[in-house]
């Protein structure tokens, strides 16, 4: 098991003592008339996302100085987990706040993380992954958008595609070619800020089998990107998004996105469950607690300033298998119940959203070649 470690690590008291201030928070600012739903890309709310910036439980980990709590990254476990496990509408700021804000503060110059960083923890400034495209998604390195270099910045021409949110988002960060691809296939690609309402950008919006809108295909035409919107070094894009993915794949997110059906599950089976309800619960919890346990410890790992990428994979890999695996499990074993019951309003609106699960931030055979690859035994 060399190359994979999860420390036993628990949450600093302080991290805990956030728990009620989250739940009162979400008392008095959870909308009452939209179902919970448990899935960070549910609930895209401009006025949710501004309180919890104004609460400071945006950008919770990053320097005060460009908005930031300087809290740790427990506090913010703690914080992301109560909102996804009350269901709160979470999709506007999240992105932004996993990722984009981290990878600016890392990689973007003094001017970028003064410009782009301070409306992201206001829950203002809500960023998109340009990562997939129509041919390459697990391939991330055969990525084709072009940058060319022109005087002041680069003439962008390419289309990304499932760019969740690119309709109601300000930004995407688009991963580019600025070199033709030669042997090295990870180098010459770069991340490039672009404004999603800009000329030269077209946002068509993707229906999903449940009827929403909530991904889209992004067409870049002689998009026209200054060049203070590179982020990093030219060429550096591939180690710039794969130090993003250990963000992007190890929150508790990748694990609770079913998380609703298991609360209405245990609430429809009331205090006299069958055996059989009692030992679904019983097996649903303890893989639950399994997956939360390993993804503090990758928590732990950002806070001491490691890039935990094979173990982020794991969590992700196991927590989606969970979170697919939960809604089945739960819906063979509930008592018979009317459409209209909340277990199985929650039951059908995350069934039509599942398959997804284990496809978006990487699929579970891409994961696995991660995992295998740390393992050494590839
Ligand atoms: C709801 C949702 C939201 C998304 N949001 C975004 C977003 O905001 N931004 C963004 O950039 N992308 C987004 N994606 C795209 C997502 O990251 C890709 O769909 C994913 O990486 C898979 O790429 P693909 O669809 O091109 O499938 P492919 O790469 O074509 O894969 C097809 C199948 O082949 C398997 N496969 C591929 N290569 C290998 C291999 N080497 N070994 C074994 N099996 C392999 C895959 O596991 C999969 O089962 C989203 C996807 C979904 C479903």
């Amino acid at each position: 098991m060399e190359g994979l470690r999860f420390d036993d690590v628990s949450l600093p008291p302080q991290a805990e003592a956030l728990r009620a201030q989250v739940r009162a928070f979400l008392a008095q600012h959870q909308p009452r008339e939209t179902l919970p739903d448990s899935d960070f890309n549910h609930g895209h709310d401009a006025a949710f996302s501004a309180a919890l910036g104004k609460r400071g439980w945006i950008g919770m980990t990053w320097p005060r100085r460009y908005g930031g709590g300087e809290r740790s990254f427990f506090e913010r476990y703690v914080v992301t987990e109560e909102l996804l496990a009350a269901g709160a509408p979470v999709s506007a700021h999240w992105i932004a706040d996993r990722q984009s804000g981290p990878l600016l503060l890392r990689y973007g110059t003094e001017a970028q993380r003064e410009r782009f960083v301070p409306p992201i923890t206001r829950g203002e400034s809500y960023f998109s992954i340009g990562m997939s495209e129509p041919d390459s998604g697990s391939d991330l390195a055969s990525v084709r958008p072009s940058a060319r270099k022109v005087s002041g910045g680069y003439v962008v021409n390419g289309t990304k595609v499932w760019t969740t949110d690119a309709h109601r988002n300000h930004f995407i960060i688009a991963l580019v070619r600025t070199e033709p691809p030669g042997e090295n296939r990870h180098a010459g690609l770069s991340q490039l800020i672009i404004d999603l309402r800009g000329d030269g950008v077209q946002v068509r919006p993707i229906r999903n089998i449940a009827g929403d809108e909530d991904f889209n295909e992004v067409v870049f035409s002689d998009c026209f990107v200054p060049d203070d919107q590179l982020v990093g070094r030219p060429g550096n894009g591939w180690e710039q998004v794969t130090s993003e993915l250990s963000y992007e794949r190890s929150g508790p997110e990748r694990f609770l996105s079913a998380f609703r059906v298991l609360v209405e599950f245990v609430r429809a089976v009331g205090a006299a469950p069958t055996d059989h309800q009692a030992a679904v619960i019983g097996r649903l919890a303890g893989q639950l607690m399994t997956l939360r346990q390993m993804s503090i410890s990758v928590a732990g790992m950002l806070q001491a300033g490691a890039s935990p990428a094979v173990e982020a994979a794991l969590v992700k890999a196991l927590g989606n298998d969970f979170e697919k695996e939960l809604p089945e499990i739960a819906r063979a074993a509930a008592p018979p119940l009317p459409d209209e019951h909340r277990f199985r309003a929650t039951l059908a609106q995350t069934l039509l959203h599942m398959p997804a699960f284990t496809i978006r931030g990487g699929t579970r055979e891409i994961l696995r070649g991660v995992i295998a690859r740390g393992l050494g035994l590839r």
